[in-house]
């Protein structure tokens, strides 16, 4: 830790044994430290520290238990091929984190703070980041509110945390396989006026149902419409999504109820820089499906953290079924991937 800096830090008398990166899942483990500071309504957000990973206590009548007023950002940092631990985008993610905590009546954080806190932590834990190509440190900062209080309104009392999770390659054999999607026409995601376009984890509790029902009828995701009139395409599980259609890239446009993903960002800026013709705007699902009849739709990807480009197969809307690319991954969804990933991990200088 610098000389001036405001984070206190706590050593960890003992460190945790790394995980076999071959086998590494998703979430299950974590570093050795983690970075905490509180908010009360005297004194702001105080006491910022790195401290061992470790259990916390809270009461049960704590807010976030009763009225879920919290946020959550997920972001990643990646061991470069010379050997540099880099975050990707972290002042993107740190302002959807705010603009996510002004949705919820949560009281801002000091960007330039979490910017410190992340790099400090990250650095701290460089060795838990694993170097195998695919493979990355997930960084998971969060907000929940704490005040003891039954009663809707904002709480008084906040706790700010960032978590460490190393995670094995998605796609574990190097290849981008193609998932199905389900387009969900019963239940919704978000309406406009809503807090889909933020990271709060109402949204992702209200999304489980409809995704167990897709899974049951085997297919991995729902691919979401908007909530008013169950027409116009939104975004996939934890993904945007984008279409290849007669050779130009088209995007749902950000109305206000989906999430503005930073890959998604990332990704338009690509597709500008190879002046390729891209498209934000309304698509409906009947429309896309007239494309799909006429053997214009050429290829489907989500964009994420955590697949970053996850090609689409299979769209089952209502009684129909999309066949895409023959389930097979498509030429601009593989360059879209080699480059974010060259991106990642230092192999293509990011100009952006
Ligand atoms: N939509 C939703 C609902 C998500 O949870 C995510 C993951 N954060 C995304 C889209 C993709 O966003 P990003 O590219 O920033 O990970």
């Amino acid at each position: 830790m610098n000389q001036v800096s405001k984070i206190d830090f706590i050593k960890a008398e003992k460190l945790k044994e790394k995980p076999d990166p071959d086998t590494l899942q998703f979430g299950k483990n974590f570093t050795d430290y983690m970075f905490m500071m509180d908010f009360d309504g005297e004194n702001g957000w105080v006491n910022p520290i790195i401290k061992p990973f470790e259990s916390i206590t809270l009461s049960p009548a704590s807010f976030v238990f009763h009225y879920g007023q919290a946020v959550f950002e997920g972001l990643k940092a990646y061991k470069t091929i010379d050997g540099r631990s880099v975050i990707f985008r972290p002042e993107k993610h740190i302002a959807r984190l705010n603009a996510s905590c002004k949705r919820l009546c949560i009281p801002p954080l000091d960007s330039e703070l979490v910017l410190e806190a992340l790099t400090t932590l990250v650095e701290l834990e460089k060795d838990w980041i694993p170097e195998k190509e695919g493979t990355s440190l997930y960084i998971r900062p969060f907000v929940i509110s704490t005040e003891p209080y039954l009663g809707v309104r904002p709480s008084h009392h906040y706790k700010f945390m960032i978590i460490l999770s190393p995670v094995g390659a998605y796609y574990s054999d190097g290849q981008l396989n193609p998932v199905k999607i389900y387009v969900e026409d019963e239940y919704v995601r978000a309406v406009k006026g809503g807090v889909g376009h933020v990271k709060t984890p109402g949204n992702y509790a209200a999304s489980i149902l409809a995704q167990e029902r897709a899974n049951e009828v085997g297919y991995e995701q729902v691919l979401w419409l908007d909530g008013k009139e169950n027409k116009y395409i939104e975004e996939v599980g934890s993904m945007n999504i984008f279409f290849k259609i007669n050779g130009e890239i088209y995007t749902p446009k950000l109305n206000g109820s989906i999430l503005p993903g930073v890959t998604r960002d990332s990704v338009i800026q690509i597709v500008h820089d190879w002046g390729i013709p891209l498209h934000e705007e309304l698509i409906s699902i009947d429309d896309l499906y007239e494309t799909y009849q006429k053997g214009q739709l050429e290829e489907v990807f989500g964009t994420g953290t955590a697949a970053t480009i996850s090609p689409v197969g299979e769209l089952k809307w209502e009684e129909h079924v999309m066949t895409i690319n023959h389930f097979e991954t498509g030429e601009f969804a593989k360059k879209l991937y080699e480059t974010m990933t060259g991106f990642h991990y230092g192999k293509i200088e990011d100009k952006f």
